[in-house]
Formats: structure tokens, sequence, C-alpha cells
């Protein structure tokens, strides 16, 4: 009987590929002709557990149902095989569009063969996903340049340019199986690299890798014990006075950690770098805490991956603006990339209370 209607289904998916007219390249004639409008767009993102991809999917819902579509938005909780079950359910749902930020980018291969075989167009959100042909375009931000901020905001602070130093430095890295994890360190290292080469930066520690500093899917946690293990090892005198961190949540653990053993309280707390502008980490900056971090707003990378979605199901041209930086192993996937801003005391209230990204009261 299960055979049977199994049978059923693969006759019944057949038929109605076939009465779409699709063509193999995940673009289907019919979806040219508006038939995907309005259709099931899925939503696959990684996790709640950090503010920003609650924001992404919930934009997306928002602006994907004001185009008239339907969405199903679901996520992975940080594991792989959540993330694959979930796509697998959104084809099977019959999903006309998939729209996915992976857990592991190179993990969806097999998942994504399927999309390409019922012709689903899929766009690749914030993170590359790597290792097959079937990912269409890439809507994110220009992820090098989260980098070069991080790390020239480094500079500046500490005052290199003007020869001050040598200062102290430890370095973090994000989760080595995330496309963005190395753009975001090789753009940091672009800036600091020649100040560790002339020693005006000093890694005590000497883990200057990104094997060494990588921190398994972003875990705040990792990092604090990471942060823990650096100061009991090589800083038992020396004083760290800055910290490469690509992430707030990141930044949150490691300045746990220092804390802990008197920074802040007995001796000043290094610069702190991050990314993303959550909550926690603006109160933190306005505190004094956590120096800086990356503001990206994601209010308008969920518009770039509607504007993308729309055009590729009613037979339109998705705007990029960048075709040869992100190859995923297998192509280069034509990505659309917006600007990263840095954020500090300075210009939080401009950069997030003026633009509407939060309230003033929200920051209380
Ligand atoms: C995103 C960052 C985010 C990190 C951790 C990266 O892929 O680009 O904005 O901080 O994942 O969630």
């Amino acid at each position: 009987m299960r055979k049977l209607s199994a049978g059923l289904v693969a006759v019944g998916l057949v038929l109605s590929l076939a009465a779409c007219g699709q063509s193999a390249n995940g673009v289907g004639d019919g979806a040219a002709k508006g038939d995907a409008k309005g259709g099931l767009v899925g939503i696959a993102m990684p996790t709640k557990s950090s503010e920003r991809w609650i924001n992404d999917g919930n934009n997306m819902v928002k602006d994907f149902q004001a185009k008239g579509y339907k969405t199903d938005l679901q996520y992975g909780d940080n594991v792989v095989e959540n993330q694959v079950s979930q796509v697998e359910n959104m084809i099977t749902k019959g999903a006309k569009l998939l729209v996915i930020a992976a857990i592991d980018g190179s993990s969806l291969t097999n998942v994504l063969q399927k999309a390409a075989d019922a012709h689903i167009p899929v766009i690749s959100y914030d993170r590359l996903i790597r290792g097959t042909q079937n990912v269409d375009y890439y809507a994110t931000f220009d992820n090098f340049k989260v980098g070069v901020l991080q790390g020239g905001y480094i500079v500046d602070k500490l005052g290199l340019k003007d020869g001050k130093g040598p200062f102290n430095i430890e370095l973090f890295a994000g989760s080595p199986d995330d496309n963005n994890a190395t753009f975001f360190f090789n753009g940091a290292m672009s800036v600091l690299k020649p100040y560790i080469d002339s020693k005006k930066l000093v890694v005590q520690s000497g883990q200057t890798d990104f094997n060494q500093v990588a921190t398994l899917r972003w875990d705040g946690g990792v990092a604090q014990s990471r942060m823990d293990n650096l100061l009991s090892k090589a800083y038992t005198t020396a004083h760290v006075d800055a910290v490469l961190s690509p992430y707030d949540g990141i930044s949150i653990g490691i300045l746990s950690s220092l804390k802990g053993v008197g920074y802040g309280t007995a001796k000043s707390l290094p610069i702190v770098t991050g990314q993303d502008a959550e909550l926690a980490s603006v109160k933190s900056i306005i505190a004094g805490e956590q120096t800086e971090t990356v503001y990206k707003d994601t209010r308008q990378l969920s518009k770039v991956a509607v504007q993308m979605g729309d055009a590729l199901l009613t037979g339109g041209k998705p705007e990029v603006n960048d075709t040869t930086q992100y190859n995923n192993g297998v192509k280069t996937i034509p990505a659309q990339l917006l600007q990263p801003v840095s954020v500090d005391k300075d210009n939080y209230q401009k950069v997030l209370v003026d633009s509407g990204q939060y309230t003033a009261d929200q920051l209380k």
C-alpha cells in the first residue's frame, strides 16, 4: 500500500511538472508565465538563539506576504539534520522558492538536488551555500568589509597609525562551516596583519590561524571558555588591549571571561569588537563594556531576497552587484551585497535609533 501511494505521488509529481512545462534550469517556463506568483516560499533560518535571525525570518515573512506569497518559516536550532529535513518538508509541501541561511554551508548538497529535481530555485541568504550547483542567487552583505571595519576600528582606537604600541591582541573567528567566517577573518586580518608582522600588535597566545581561533556554531560559551584559557595561560601578567570578535554573542562571552578576572574593575577593559548590533551588545556599548559592533540592516537584506525571489518566479531579473567574489566550489553565485556599518558609542543614536532599528526606550 505504502509503495503504491509513493508511486502515485511520484507519477503525480511528474505529471504536474510536465503540466507546468518547467525547464531544467530550476526556473520553470510555467513559473515565468506567473503561476508561481503567490506560491509558497520556504524560508529556512539557522537558529533563534540570535536575535538577528529572528528578525530576518520575520522580515521576510512580512515582505513576501506583502507581495502576495505564502510562507513557511523554519528554524533549525543550529542542528544540521533539522535544517535538512525542514528543507525536505518545504519541497514536499510544494514550495516554489527556497530561501536558506545555512547552518553548515556544505551540508545541503543532497537536499538541494531534490529541490533542483523539482525545479525549485534557491536563494542563498546571508551565508553562501557551498559545494552544489543548485543555488541560483546570493543575498548578503559585503562580508570582507565587515572584517575590515572590525580590524580598522581596533587600529584607529589604539592609535596604531600614529605609531603607538606595542599592544596585546587576541583573535576570535566564527564558525568554520560558515563561509562568512573566513571572509570576516580575512577582512580583519588584511588590516591587522601588517601590525602583527611589525610587532606593534602582539598575540601573546600565539594563536593567529583561522583554525586555531574559530568558534564552532558561533557559540558564545565556547568563546568564553577559550578566552578563560587564553587569560590563564598568556595573561597572568600581561594586559589584553584588544580582542577581535566577529559576532556580538561571542563578544558577550569574551567580556564575561574578562570581567571574571578583574577587567572592567581592577584593570581597564580591552577594545572588543562585534557584529549584528544585537540589543544586549548595543546596551553593553552604551554601558562602556563592548566597544564596537557592525550593524547590518536585515530589513534591507530581506527586501533584497524578496526582490530576487519575486523576479525568479515571475520571469524578471534579480538585481546583483557582485559576480566575482562568491565561488561556492562549484560555481560563482551572482550576489547582491549590502553595506555594513561600524557602530560605537558615538554613532549608535544616528545609525540605530534614527533609522528606526531600535527605539530609545529599548536601549535603556
Ligand atoms: C552572519 C553574521 C552572524 C553570524 C552568527 C554569520 O553568517 O553573517 O551576521 O553574526 O553568522 O550568527
